[in-house]
């Protein structure tokens, strides 16, 4: 006999339950992803036992059992908490919709009668939802607010009803109302791309610009991007919020008047996407949409999309075939391997802001400044530091060599009309460039 098995239904028991809900709600928390917890109660049992008999009963428990297992996928877990109590655990959840999907599917599978003795019986049930971390994330809490959610729903005589209450629990992130903010945030114009100035530190002159995505929320504010951007990779987002950022940006820049000559442009590219086939047809039809011949695309990269380097390889090199170039982010705390280094379809190497600002007290970040900066140059390949905050940095940065500067010296992001002002403002306060 297992002792955390339901012997009626097969399902975990209570305790099962219990040890499960607390390891998945950890796991959870641990990896920032979403659970809910579906409390499911049985309609009327006392009344259909009286009316059938217990035997009925145990017919009717084992097949709603059966289709709350139908109803679960294979990382769910499904257990009988008590008499005509129910509960399902779905763990690694994109969104709330995908708990409501459940809940329908459920409500889909019971509506189909049940047949028991030549008889054809429908079997009700209310339900509850709560949500980690939106809406608690311990255990008993989350339990807690399920059930009343199922007290909830049957007063309201609805079917299923969701947890409202904030939160029991103190500490509790609200990454979930993020979430379900972040869906809508772009049809809702929220969005927008602001623009970092890059200079090429030989003449001082702009030679481009990052593009940095911003989001401004009705009722939060200013959403810092380290914060949204591993919300909208996580729930699957990213894919969309790319794009767009592509094609905005090509569109806003190729407005721009730029009295330097051709600018590059960089677009943020998380490394799920590097490693999707379709990726060279998104910048394809950007560039054709919108491409204008002065303005040069650069796809930032990360370490991470290189840890396939066959599949990535081959995508890079079908993205740079018709001029756009690919730059390694962040370069230096991942996990580059020199094996493949000789190899690999990139023009430029940005060294990451941690070791910039510490170029001048740590021996350290000096001297790996100085290695990304000589290997670069060995493999063809241009160097732009990021994080650039005053002159004397900008001064070592010259001394190594190193080929492009960007940081809050020269300015911070901006809007799509202050960043043409300022190319032209920089234009203007300096003298003509000698002729050749
Ligand atoms: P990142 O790609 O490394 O971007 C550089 C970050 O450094 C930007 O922060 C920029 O504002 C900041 N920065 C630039 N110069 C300086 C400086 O001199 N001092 C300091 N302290 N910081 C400086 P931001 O805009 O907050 O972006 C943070 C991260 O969010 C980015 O890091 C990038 O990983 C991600 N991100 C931003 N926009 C996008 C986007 O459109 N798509 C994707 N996938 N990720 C984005
Ligand atoms: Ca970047
Ligand atoms: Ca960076």
């Amino acid at each position: 006999m297992n002792l955390l098995e339901d012997e009626l239904t097969g399902l975990h028991n209570r305790r099962g339950f219990q040890s499960l809900l607390q390891r998945h709600i950890q796991n959870a928390n641990q990896r920032q992803n979403n659970l809910a917890l579906i409390v499911i109660d049985v309609d009327g049992m006392s009344r259909l036992n009286g009316a059938h008999g217990y035997a009925f009963g145990d017919a009717v428990l084992q097949h709603v059992a059966r289709q709350i297992g139908e109803a679960a996928r294979s990382h769910d877990y499904a257990a009988r908490i008590d008499g005509n109590r129910f509960a399902l655990i779905l763990t690694r959840l994109l969104n709330a919709g995908h708990a409501e999907l459940a809940i329908q599917k459920l409500y889909r599978l019971l509506d189909v009668p049940m047949r028991h003795a030549d008889q054809l019986v429908r079997v009700s049930v209310t339900a509850g939802v709560a949500l980690c971390p939106a809406h608690a994330t311990h255990a008993d809490f989350l339990l807690r607010l399920a059930e009343r959610a199922v007290e909830t729903a049957r007063s309201a005589e609805q079917r299923y009803a969701f947890a409202r209450e904030a939160s029991l629990d103190q500490g509790m992130p609200d990454a979930w109302e993020l979430e379900i903010e972040m869906e809508s945030a772009l049809d809702r114009g929220e969005l927008s791309m602001h623009y970092q100035p890059q200079i090429r530190i030989a003449d001082g002159h702009p030679v481009g610009v990052e593009a940095l995505m911003r989001w401004t929320s009705p009722s939060k504010g200013s959403i810092p991007p380290d914060i949204f951007i591993p919300i909208a990779e996580r729930t699957g987002q990213i894919k969309k919020l790319t794009v767009w950022a592509m094609n905005t940006v090509l569109r806003q820049s190729g407005h721009w008047s730029h009295p330097w000559g051709p600018l590059s442009v960089a677009v943020n590219i998380p490394a799920d996407l590097v490693a999707q086939d379709d990726l060279p047809d998104i910048v394809a039809t950007a560039a054709k949409l919108w491409g204008t011949p002065d303005i040069h695309l650069v796809l930032e990269i990360t370490e991470r999309s290189l840890m396939d380097p066959k599949r990535s390889f081959e995508i890079l090199k079908r993205i740079r075939e018709p001029g756009t170039r690919v730059s390694i982010d962040d370069f230096g705390t991942g996990y580059s391997s020199l094996a493949y280094f000789r190899d690999l379809p990139v023009d430029e190497l940005k060294v990451d802001r941690s070791f910039v600002s510490q170029l001048l007290t740590d021996p350290a970040c000096s001297h790996i400044t100085n290695l990304i900066i000589d290997m670069a140059h060995r493999f063809g390949m241009s160097v732009v530091a990021e994080g650039v905050e005053d002159e004397v940095t900008l001064q070592a940065l010259r001394e190594r060599g190193c080929d492009i500067a960007q940081g809050y010296y020269f300015g911070k992001a901006m809007p799509s009309p202050a960043i043409e002002q300022w190319l032209n403002a920089v234009h203007d306060a300096r003298p003509a460039p000698p002729a050749e």
